[in-house]
């Protein structure tokens, strides 16, 4: 299994999952164009044989538009299947593409991946997901209001994710945001902290999940430096990675070995 962060934050979320023959891209939050140069700038490119870009499905978490503002397009040059779920407001999707609702709570196969999703509270409905190959399981976390125990339990079964750390209160409390802003970020229907984030880290040590790689980072209320300082110190026994606003980043899905360690390229 292979998984590259294309984009991660409000400035647009996309990141591809790989494994054998099938090809998923959670969230489309970019255009293809710009889905295609960062996967190069990465060493992988989409066309396969045909020379059409080659995604079997795409899977947006929610329909707010760092999520979503690309899905159309990028349905129309793949000709992917869409997978959404009954809470995402796509009307012109829905009308002109091959989409397919699928279940919260139970896994569904999409190609080689089980794909599982759980609702999380956002100001949209959202889901968190697993997906999982036949020896790697990754989660994706982000846009999450709170962490609920469906939450903890989906991740606590997967050997990697990426879980958003998206404000530092303190940075946030003395922020460019207006008040109402503000409130809708702490609500409980918006988005973690850095602390909130911690906590969870801290609830997974001890589970499968070995691995955690912080997104969606707010560029006007968090630093990179301060989400890992928070979240690594709850939980040293994580390998704890931040990934900074809009960055791109082929992730180490399973358990590193001293031998893949070792390796240019493992
Ligand atoms: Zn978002
Ligand atoms: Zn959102």
């Amino acid at each position: 299994m292979r998984v590259f962060v294309l984009g991660t934050g409000s400035s647009g979320n996309a990141l591809l999952v790989e494994s054998e023959d099938t090809r998923v891209l959670v969230d489309a939050g970019l255009g293809p164009r710009a889905l295609e140069s960062r996967l190069a700038l990465l060493g992988v490119t989409l066309e396969r044989g045909s020379g059409r870009p080659f995604i079997d499905a795409l899977l947006p978490t929610h329909h707010h538009g760092d999520h979503l503002s690309g899905a159309e397009k990028i349905a129309r040059s793949t000709g992917c299947v869409v997978y959404l779920h009954d809470g995402v407001r796509a009307p012109r999707l829905r009308a002109r593409f091959d989409v397919r609702p699928y279940p919260l709570g139970s896994a569904f196969k999409i190609g080689s991946l089980a794909v599982r999703a759980e609702h999380v509270p956002h100001d949209a409905p959202q889901v968190a997901l697993r997906l999982a190959s036949q020896h790697h399981a990754f989660g994706v976390a982000t846009d999450v209001g709170r962490v609920t125990a469906g939450l903890k339990a989906l991740l606590s079964s997967c050997d990697s994710a990426l879980v958003e750390a998206n404000h530092c209160a303190e940075l946030l409390a003395f922020g460019p945001y207006p008040m109402a802003l503000r409130h809708r970020v702490t609500g409980g229907l918006g988005h973690l902290s850095n602390q909130q984030t911690a906590e969870l880290a801290s609830a997974l040590v001890g589970s499968r999940l070995t691995r955690l790689y912080l997104g969606h980072l707010s560029r006007s209320n968090n630093t990179p430096e301060r989400a890992l300082e928070t979240v690594a110190s709850a939980a040293p026994r994580l390998g704890v990675t931040v990934l900074a606003h809009g960055s791109m980043r082929a992730l180490e899905v399973g358990r590193a070995s001293s031998l893949q360690l070792a390796l240019p390229f493992g």
